[in-house]
């Protein structure tokens, strides 16, 4: 325990030195350092923050140090989440690399694999998309159709990608592939990496309903893939494809916490909003039940995360928590939203009004950007089926 409390104070002062005061600002979507071949910087200070953290290996907390993660223990690795959170440090980081294909490929690359692509995660070097779904394939993602054809010394890529989140920003992606046309669906795919940059590959971004272009479809046209980039078993893909979903899921519960937030507590925008009585009680009784009913929620998402760490780091098994909190977190950020507009009113309805302060523009483009959560990694409809099947033992 001692040890903790010296670890934790040690943390803290690292913090205070080296985060620069600039970075200490909730996070703006235009002002996240994602990794990448053309990686850059918007100011002198969030460079320097982002190499200092990654310096320590503190991008990846817990990777391996032989990788360039910083090899700490899950406990050191909370305290130190605890304390950027109370200094208000942004992550010095984004990449789904880092949050999805790092944790999946330490459990399942080679060590020729690791050694090659781990060290640029944490350094933050590639910059990594995620090639699952394709036009027939999204929940039903095992109906899968882009085909690598096995041709001696490389596979050869044929098909078509959806929904590739910023594929044409990314150096590298990650794909399920059809190696086996002729095994039962789950059977005949296979989990590969592929270079963007070899000939043949396209990323095509796709506008969408708020003007982003954030996603792709991304082709691939006789793209030539080297043997050594199979992770797992050939035909076996299906089992690394899950293990990485459970920590795109996982990713997805903490969502909140980077991403870009509206300013200030839910609470004194309510009473800035709303307006309160002499006693300081929010006048509308609505918004006051609303408000109320989140807290509550959020309150209980929170513990839940905690339970559910402590669980696991006992050992003990979750009974089914684990499988409820994308949804869950999902959902009550989904409800939050709702409630910030409604307190907003006629402030809250438009996202290029520059008669409307910048922070109300942003409520509604997070409002409307956050309803992808609940499809993203697999949709609420699928989380359900799941967690009635696994967690409460139900019929199909
Ligand atoms: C923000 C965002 C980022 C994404 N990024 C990526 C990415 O980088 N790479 C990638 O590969 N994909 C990405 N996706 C795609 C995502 O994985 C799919 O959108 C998701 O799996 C759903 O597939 P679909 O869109 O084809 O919908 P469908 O599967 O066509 O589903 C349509 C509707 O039917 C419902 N439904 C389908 N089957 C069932 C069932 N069995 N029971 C009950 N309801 C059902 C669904 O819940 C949904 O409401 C992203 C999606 C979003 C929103």
């Amino acid at each position: 325990m001692a040890s903790m409390d010296a670890f934790r104070n040690n943390v803290r002062d690292w913090l205070e030195s080296n985060c620069p005061e600039s970075q200490r600002q909730p996070i703006i979507k235009d002002q996240q350092i994602w990794a990448g071949r053309n990686r850059s910087f918007y100011c002198y200070d969030s460079k320097l923050w982002f190499e200092r953290m990654r310096d320590k290996g503190w991008t990846a907390p817990t990777w391996p140090i032989e990788y360039g993660g910083g090899g700490l223990t899950p406990d050191q690795a909370k305290i130190l989440e605890q304390e950027m959170k109370a200094l208000g440090c942004r992550p010095a980081l984004y990449d789904i690399g880092l949050w999805m294909f790092g944790p999946a490929l330490l459990e399942y690359g080679t060590e020729e694999q690791k050694q090659e692509h781990i060290p640029k995660i944490v350094r933050g070097e590639i910059r990594w998309a995620q090639g699952y779904s394709e036009p027939s394939a999204g929940s039903d993602l095992a109906a899968l159709k882009t085909r690598a054809e096995d041709k001696g010394d490389h596979f050869l890529i044929n098909g078509t990608k959806m929904w590739t989140t910023q594929g044409d920003k990314s150096d590298w992606i990650f794909c399920l592939v059809r190696t086996d046309p002729d095994a039962p669906k789950q059977q005949g795919i296979s989990f590969l990496l592929i270079d963007m940059a070899n000939e043949g590959g396209d990323a095509r971004p796709m506008e969408l309903i708020n003007g982003d272009h954030e996603f792709c479809q991304t082709f691939f046209d006789d793209v030539k893939v080297p043997k050594k980039n199979l992770v797992g078993k050939l035909n076996d893909g299906w089992s690394v494809a899950k293990a990485l979903l459970k920590y795109e899921r996982n990713m997805m519960s903490i969502m909140s916490s980077i991403v870009e937030k509206e300013e200030g507590d839910i609470v004194e925008i309510a009473k800035r909003y709303v307006g309160t009585d002499s006693s300081g009680i929010l006048t509308n009784s609505s918004v006051r039940s609303q408000l109320s009913l989140h807290l509550m929620s959020a309150q209980a998402d929170l513990w839940s995360g905690i339970r559910l760490y402590e669980q696991h780091k006992k050992g003990l098994s979750d009974g089914g928590l684990g499988l409820t909190m994308k949804y869950m977190s999902t959902t009550e950020q989904q409800r939050k939203d709702e409630l910030l507009l409604s307190i907003m009113g006629n402030q809250g309805l438009s996202w290029q009004n520059q008669k409307l302060s910048e922070a109300e523009n942003k409520s509604v483009k997070n409002w409307a950007y956050n309803k992808a959560h609940t499809i993203a990694g697999g949709t609420s409809e699928i989380q359900l089926n799941i967690i009635a099947k696994k967690a409460l033992n139900l019929p199909s």
